[in-house]
C-alpha cells in the first residue's frame, strides 16, 4: 500500500509519516528524497529558499511495496491513500516562523493553507487516477498519537470522512487575518 502525507509545510507531515511508518512497518520517504534519488532537481529557488523539482518526471514515479510518502508534493505520487494534513494559519505561521523562515516564505505558506490549495491539489490527483482516496484531517490542537490513530482507522475502514475546513470563513468570523 502506498499512502501519501500531504499538506502545507509546517503542519506536520514528516512526524507524522515517521510515527505511522513505526506502527505500520512501512517504509517512509520523503517527496524530496524521492526526487533526488531520481535525480528529478533542476535547481534552487534563492529567494524562496527551496528546490526545484522536474513535475513532470516527478509524477511518473512509481513506487512497489509498502510505502509512506511525506511532502507537499507527495499526492502527486501514485497512491491508494492520500492524508491530506491541516493546521489553523494562526498555529501554522507560529510553527513556520519557529523554523527561522523569512516573512515572504511564511506569508506564502499561510496563504496557500488559508485557500485549501494542497487539498484542492490532492482532489485533483484523486480526479486523475492518481490517489484512490483523500481524506483531510483537521490536527489543530491534536496530538501527533491521535493523528495517527485517525490515519489507521481510515485504513481499516473505520472511519472514512473528511473533516470540515474553512480557515477563509474563520478569518471573517474573527476579523483576523493571521498573517
Ligand atoms: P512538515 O513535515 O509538514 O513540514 P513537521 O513534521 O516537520 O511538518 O512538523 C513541524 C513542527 O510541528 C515540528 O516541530 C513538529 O514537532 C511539530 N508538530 C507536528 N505535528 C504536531 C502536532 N500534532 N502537535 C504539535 N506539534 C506538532
Ligand atoms: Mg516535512
Amino acid at each position: 500500500m502506498i499512502i501519501s502525507i500531504t499538506g502545507t509545510p509546517g503542519v506536520g507531515k514528516t512526524t507524522v509519516a515517521k510515527a505511522l511508518g513505526k506502527v505500520l512497518g512501512y517504509k517512509v520517504i520523503s517527496d524530496f528524497e524521492l526526487a533526488k534519488k531520481n535525480k528529478l532537481i533542476l535547481g534552487f529557488d534563492k529567494k524562496m529558499k527551496s528546490y526545484i523539482v522536474d513535475d513532470k518526471l516527478f509524477r511518473k514515479i512509481r513506487l512497489k511495496g509498502d510505502f509512506i510518502i511525506h511532502g507537499h508534493l507527495s499526492h502527486l505520487i501514485t497512491n491508494d491513500l492520500t492524508i491530506v494534513l491541516r493546521l489553523s494559519p494562526g498555529e501554522l505561521e507560529k510553527r513556520l516562523k519557529r523554523r527561522g523562515w523569512k516573512k515572504e516564505k511564511i506569508r506564502e505558506n499561510v496563504l496557500a493553507e488559508i485557500l485549501d490549495v494542497v487539498y484542492l491539489d490532492a482532489i485533483l490527483a484523486k480526479k486523475n487516477k492518481i490517489a484512490k482516496r483523500v481524506v483531510q484531517i483537521d490536527t489543530t490542537g491534536k496530538s501527533i498519537k491521535s493523528v495517527v490513530k485517525r490515519i489507521l482507522n481510515i485504513i481499516k475502514g473505520r472511519e472514512y470522512k473528511s473533516d470540515y475546513v474553512d480557515w477563509l470563513e474563520k478569518c471573517f468570523e474573527k476579523e483576523e487575518i493571521f498573517i
